[in-house]
């Protein structure tokens, strides 16, 4: 046959053999990555605590003049954009191969009291809560400019992340699986991505949590059709087993394309939702006049009735109070930041439920199979990458500040986030194609339901318009 024809099958087989090369090479060496785990929580510590010896840098420090900016470089220009984005090439490999705080909560886990897990922190809702928290106090903290924030928020992370290692579960990361808010942006997103361990010998029936497995995250290894929770450990290979599971490529997006096989549910939605309200809300607050003028009013309210409190800075371990920084948060700015936040984060999530509802809603009418309900989670999946896209824009601007570096202009980089965005939102609506396919719809129709889901992502990108030019 004829060299396009055979393209594809040779593709395949030299994604193969690369599978069979790393999985080979990390159950070699996978005793030895907690070496990597020692050596990252040595540096991650030192990232965080070092800049707190050396005072605040001067006001136009750039990375390589001060600790303090070369720390806050490290972390939101390199570690969170590339850790992000690496879920697309590489999944959850962070989790797995390089982050001390979850393999930090595994070594408490060993010495620890081994509790049952209770169902408080098995609720699907429990991350997304911690992510939301996280965010909005990450914005009241300024942990984006000051060294003491980054400290005080990645170091009550860590500390969260070694009680709960501490007290529950059995050899375990009770934390990685059910709380981490980070955990849970690698794992929603790296759905989209193009890595899955699969079982070899796979088995029927429902997905199953589990704490008799290898496995730390408590995956039933043969039933495993998700990779949101695999941290890519590589403790369930081993090559030449007839069992356990196997490293493969594929197409990115390929089990979003078909969620309805892998396990497809409110939470994670939900959380596609609120983590895009979250970031725009993150974002909006520095740059809109609405904000300020929402400030001034509620201030004027504030001493009209004299509520005075409301004018004096919190404790630092709540706001930003860097009186040499020339950055004081009063309570009113800590109530009206996390209460502006909150209404992005409703505004966003009513807007896209409201879409994804209509979206469901034609699609029965045109053929789809299924629940609305059903129709209504599988089709929410189709924000993921337009919420990708926010998440990047809004908490990973350490990453485009970099491009100044490769001599673009302010107008350059504008141009750069809105071309992200045009490509999220045309991912987005091929995935609507896709899953609306999947639910039966014939192509002839597939426009009518897909109507909806597009007007979403417009209006997701509306509202990124002001931050971004
Ligand atoms: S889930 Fe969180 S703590 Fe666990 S390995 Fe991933 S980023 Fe680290
Ligand atoms: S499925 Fe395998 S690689 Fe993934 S977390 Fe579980 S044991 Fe590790």
């Amino acid at each position: 046959m004829s060299a396009p024809m055979q393209q594809p099958a040779q593709w395949r087989g030299v994604l193969a053999a690369v599978a069979k090369g790393i999985e080979g090479f990390f159950f070699r060496h996978r005793r030895r990555i907690v070496l990597v785990h020692g050596a990252m929580f040595v540096a991650f510590v030192g990232l965080l605590a070092v800049p707190l010896f050396f005072g605040p840098p001067p006001e136009h420090a750039g990375p390589l003049d001060h600790v303090a900016t070369f720390a806050n470089y490290v972390i939101w220009g390199l570690w969170f954009p590339l850790v992000f984005l690496s879920v697309i090439a590489t999944g959850r490999s962070w989790c797995g191969l390089l982050c001390p705080m979850g393999a930090a909560a595994e070594w408490t886990n060993r010495v620890g009291l081994q509790r049952p897990i209770p169902a408080w922190l098995q609720w699907p809702g429990t991350p997304v809560v911690s992510f939301v928290i996280v965010t909005i106090w990450g914005q009241t903290l300024g942990v984006r400019d000051h060294a003491l924030a980054l400290a005080i928020l990645f170091g009550t992370v860590m500390a969260a992340a070694l009680v709960i290692g501490f007290l529950y579960g059995r050899r375990k990361r009770a934390w990685c699986r059910h709380a981490c808010p980070i955990g849970l942006m690698l794992g929603v997103y790296g759905r989209l991505g193009a890595v899955d361990f699969s079982p070899k010998r796979p088995q029927p029936g429902a997905v199953t949590w589990t704490e008799k497995t290898v496995c730390p995250t408590m995956i039933d290894l043969d039933r495993k059709v998700e990779c949101r929770h695999c941290i890519e450990c590589f403790r369930c290979v081993s090559p030449k087993a007839p069992g356990g599971l196997t490293l493969r490529f594929r197409r990115p997006g390929a089990e979003i394309e078909a969620i309805a096989e892998h396990h497809a549910n409110l939470a994670e939605v939900l959380f596609l939702f609120t983590g895009t309200g979250a970031a725009l809300g993150g974002f909006l607050w520095l740059v809109l006049d609405s904000y300020q003028r929402l400030r001034q009013a509620v201030g004027d309210w504030a001493i009209d009735h004299e509520w005075y409190w409301l004018g004096e800075p919190g404790p630092v371990w709540l706001m930003a109070v860097y009186p040499d920084q020339r950055e004081v948060f009063r309570w009113l700015d800590f109530f009206l930041i996390g209460g502006y936040m909150l209404g992005w984060l409703v505004l966003i999530t009513a807007v896209l439920s409201a879409t994804t509802l209509a979206a469901a809603w034609l699609a029965g009418r045109v053929g789809g199979v299924g629940t609305l309900s059903r129709r209504f989670v599988e089709l929410g999946y189709q924000y993921a990458p337009v919420a990708m896209v926010s998440l990047l824009v809004g908490l990973a601007g350490g990453l485009f500040r970099n491009l100044h570096y490769l001599g673009l202009d302010d107008g350059g980089i504008a141009l750069v986030k809105a071309a992200l965005f045009a490509a999220g939102a045309l991912w987005s609506l091929y995935l609507g194609w896709r899953l609306l396919a999947a639910q039966g719809i014939p192509g002839r129709w597939r426009w009518l339901p897909l109507l909806p889901g597009a007007t979403g992502s417009l209006a997701v990108g509306a509202a990124w318009y002001p931050a971004i030019f």
